[in-house]
């Protein structure tokens, strides 16, 4: 009889590609924290708090005005901890509150929140965290005590910055609380037109990082709301004006020796992230089942660059 063929090997399957780009994940809820960590991604870049926050059904000014500040630190505490336990000693973004007026309305306190005609444009991200301190201490008090406890892989990263000023204000306030701020990883998403092109003053205030949230990028570049499917088809992530946009951003970050990366839902197009590994992006973050996939195409890019180069030198 035939001999049976030999099974695969399955520690084959099982090896991990190295790329010098990091692939990292994008996580959502702390829920999903171990099935993120499986994929063996280089750490986490961006972890979205409004969603453990928006989960809690209340706002945190519900929590301000019913003298809860303590329980809200706790849920955020172990929230961001649950995602760091399980990516020990690789790098973990966690992305202030950003969450739109509208989308707090429905939960307990929400009455309070101001009426916007258009809350995408309106009082989010960094530019509700300057203006509602209490709001915001709560969120450093979290990071202040998860860095207290030994989690130096906790970066913190501000959304919807479009001037350094911003930044400047944000990490000024953190100080006054009893942050480090020199040791403490404090980067910005580029999701701002405004903000790719001032990349160099915000290097200047002294970002660790900056991350390119694509999918306010193009919607804020092109004037498409990423939300309305009238115009759904032109929503182009690799539009030549946003390709201009990041190659820049990604050109003084390299310049700077900054770390750049991305972590909206592009960095989870594997041909958009053969382009950014192309351009020199330093790290790149996918949603949890992309991975595999990114990973492929980021080892796929860089051994064609490698290999270009050794051709270029034989
Ligand atoms: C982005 O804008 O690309 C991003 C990651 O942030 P969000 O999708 O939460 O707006
Ligand atoms: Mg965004």
């Amino acid at each position: 009889a035939a001999a049976a063929p030999a099974a695969a090997p399955a520690a084959a399957a099982a090896t991990p590609v190295i790329t010098g780009t990091l692939v990292k994940v994008n996580v959502s809820l702390p829920e999903a924290a171990q099935r993120a960590a499986a994929t063996g991604a280089d750490g986490v870049g961006l972890l979205r708090i409004e969603h453990l926050i928006l989960g809690l059904a209340k706002t945190p000014g519900w929590y301000i005005e019913h003298d809860a500040e303590e329980e809200f630190i706790a849920e955020l505490y172990g929230g961001i901890k649950t995602v760091l336990d399980a990516f020990p000693g690789k790098p973990v973004w966690v992305r202030t509150l950003d969450a739109p007026t509208d989308e707090f309305r429905n939960m307990e306190g929400g009455e309070e929140e101001p009426f916007e005609h258009n809350p995408m444009l309106g009082w989010r991200g960094i530019r509700r965290d300057l203006r509602s301190p209490e709001q915001f201490r709560l969120q450093v008090e979290a990071f202040k005590r998860l860095w207290a406890a030994g989690y130096d892989n906790l970066g913190v990263m501000f959304p919807m910055v479009n001037h350094p000023n911003e930044f400047t204000q944000a990490r000024a306030m953190m100080k006054e609380w009893g942050v480090d701020v020199e040791n403490a990883t404090l980067g910005v998403m580029i999701e701002v037109p405004g903000s790719a092109l001032m990349v160099e003053e915000f290097i200047q205030a002294g970002i660790r990082f900056a991350s390119f949230g694509t999918n306010d990028l193009i919607q804020y570049t092109l004037a498409i709301d990423r939300n309305n499917e009238n115009v759904a088809d032109m929503y182009q992530p690799k539009h030549p004006a946003v390709l201009r946009l990041i190659d820049y951003a990604i050109g003084v970050c390299r310049e700077n020796g900054v770390e750049c990366s991305i972590c909206g839902q592009a960095g989870s197009d594997p041909e958009m992230v053969t382009w950014l590994v192309e351009h020199g992006i330093s790290s790149v973050s996918a949603n949890i089942d992309a991975v595999p996939r990114i990973r492929e195409a980021v080892a796929r890019k860089e051994r064609q660059i490698l290999l270009d180069a050794a051709r270029r030198n034989a």
